[in-house]
């Protein structure tokens, strides 16, 4: 299938023979550990929304690295940060900074906090999401020390890999094998108030949330949570961490997603990396008030973090995103697409904001993953985090007849999986 007219040729490497899709995958199968399945395809290219694979294939993106290509692919801007930065200086460890490093921390400390002072809020960059909510986890612990041995977090959520994160992600299939993890966490119904009441107390550092829960399926938390758990946590003196690694820098619409689902609740700690970089490695944590000052010289540390090409890259996204107007392109498109996505046959409703967007098919189709490789088939990039959801989280830069085009298929594969069952 052919998106665009300058549809680039086949690269040498995609014609020889097992050196096409198939043949990669073989030699990622010898060479890589199995962690991730087998991947779907093997990219060589992307320009704007549009990657193609080995085979020369054509797809629309709407994916986007899971949220993180917020600009696309190949974006100029991006590949001229990165370009001037590694020309003029790469790299250069934390007994040193670079203007890169301290005027991406100015830019995060407005974005994250537009109504507090700036001189009460400051930054930690390192290069994942998992790591910035580790930074955030050991800001817990530093907040009450032995008297508040409790995290809260709730359940279903994602917040990283590595042991920290891990101890406060939900999931039992990614916990146990790992186990013991970093104690003290414990988990709460998402959305639930009453449950977050009973379980806050004295003894609580922190609750960690994310406002739309991404890896769960794209499901946000009920309207009036975020200002209840602010209220709570302060009342009992627990900080509020945000986990916004999904649904920051613009995902939604807004800089970060807890400004449109509950302007006015400030949080503690907010948690970046995804999007920030569009596609450059980095993460962010972002705090204010006494929760800015917890980690003391020596409590925490990174090699790369706070490396300036990474934030050349992401001063880069900032800068376009509001340049070019694309928190409004975000929420003009969104709201629009999943109108028309909630109007498809089989769709049984669409939930998330912005262009994070989980599609919820009606429980007679089969299972999402199966749906998402008939949409690759033809041309799609998607996913699907449970087995009733596809996920969009597309770049910004997504035209209105990429969405349309993905709109038309999803509503011929969905009518083709019905006609299917029907005729079984
Ligand atoms: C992806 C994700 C993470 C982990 O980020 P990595 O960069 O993969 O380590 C953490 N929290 C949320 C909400 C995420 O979606």
């Amino acid at each position: 299938m052919t998106h665009s007219s300058q549809a680039p040729a086949p690269t040498a490497e995609a014609k020889g023979p097992g050196t096409g899709n198939a043949g990669w995958l073989a030699r990622y199968t010898d060479a890589v550990m199995n962690t991730f399945g087998t991947p779907g395809r093997v990219l060589v290219r992307g320009r704007g929304a549009h990657v193609w694979d080995a085979d020369g294939q054509e797809y629309i993106d709407l994916l986007a690295g899971i949220a993180v290509n917020c600009l696309g692919h190949a974006h100029p801007a991006i590949i001229r940060a990165v370009t001037e930065q590694l020309s003029e200086l790469g790299h250069v460890s934390n007994f040193f900074t670079t203007p890169a490093q301290v005027g991406l921390a100015e830019e995060l400390v407005r974005l994250t906090f537009p109504d507090r002072p700036a001189q009460d809020s400051r930054v930690f960059l390192a290069n994942s999401g998992t790591e910035a909510n580790e930074a955030a986890f050991k800001i817990a612990r530093r907040h009450g020390g032995s008297r508040r041995p409790r995290v809260l977090a709730l359940q279903d959520a994602f917040h990283g890999r590595t042991m920290g994160a891990l101890a406060l992600t939900h999931k039992a299939a990614y916990r146990e094998p790992f186990e013991p993890l970093p104690g003290g966490v414990e988990f709460v119904p998402a959305g639930d108030i009453e449950a977050l009441r009973t379980a806050l107390g004295p003894d609580v550092a922190a609750l960690v949330v994310e406002p739309i829960q991404g890896e769960a399926g794209v499901r946000e938390l009920p309207a009036g949570y975020l200002e209840a758990a602010r209220e709570l946590t302060e009342a009992a003196g627990a900080l509020l961490i945000i986990d916004e690694v999904q649904t920051g820098m613009g995902r939604t619409g807004a800089w970060m997603a807890h400004h449109l689902l509950a302007p006015g609740v400030v949080p503690d700690v907010v948690t970046l990396a995804k999007g920030l970089g569009g596609g450059i490695p980095i993460g962010a944590v972002v705090a204010t008030g006494q929760a800015a000052a917890l980690l003391e010289p020596g409590q925490h540390g990174t090699t790369f973090g706070g490396n300036p090409v990474a934030c050349a890259a992401a001063l880069a996204v900032i800068g376009t995103i509001r340049s070019q107007s694309l928190l409004e392109r975000v929420q003009q498109l969104g709201s629009a697409w999943s109108r028309e996505l909630a109007a498809v046959d089989g769709v049984d409703q669409v939930r998330g904001r912005g262009l994070l967007l989980g599609v919820g098919l009606e429980d007679w189709l089969p299972p999402a993953a199966e749906i998402a490789a008939a949409l690759a088939a033809r041309g799609f990039i998607v996913n699907a985090p449970r087995p009733d959801t596809i996920r969009l989280a597309p770049p910004f830069i997504l035209s209105d007849d990429d969405a349309r085009a993905f709109t038309t298929t999803l509503s011929e594969v969905l009518a083709r999986a019905q006609s299917e069952k029907v005729g079984s």
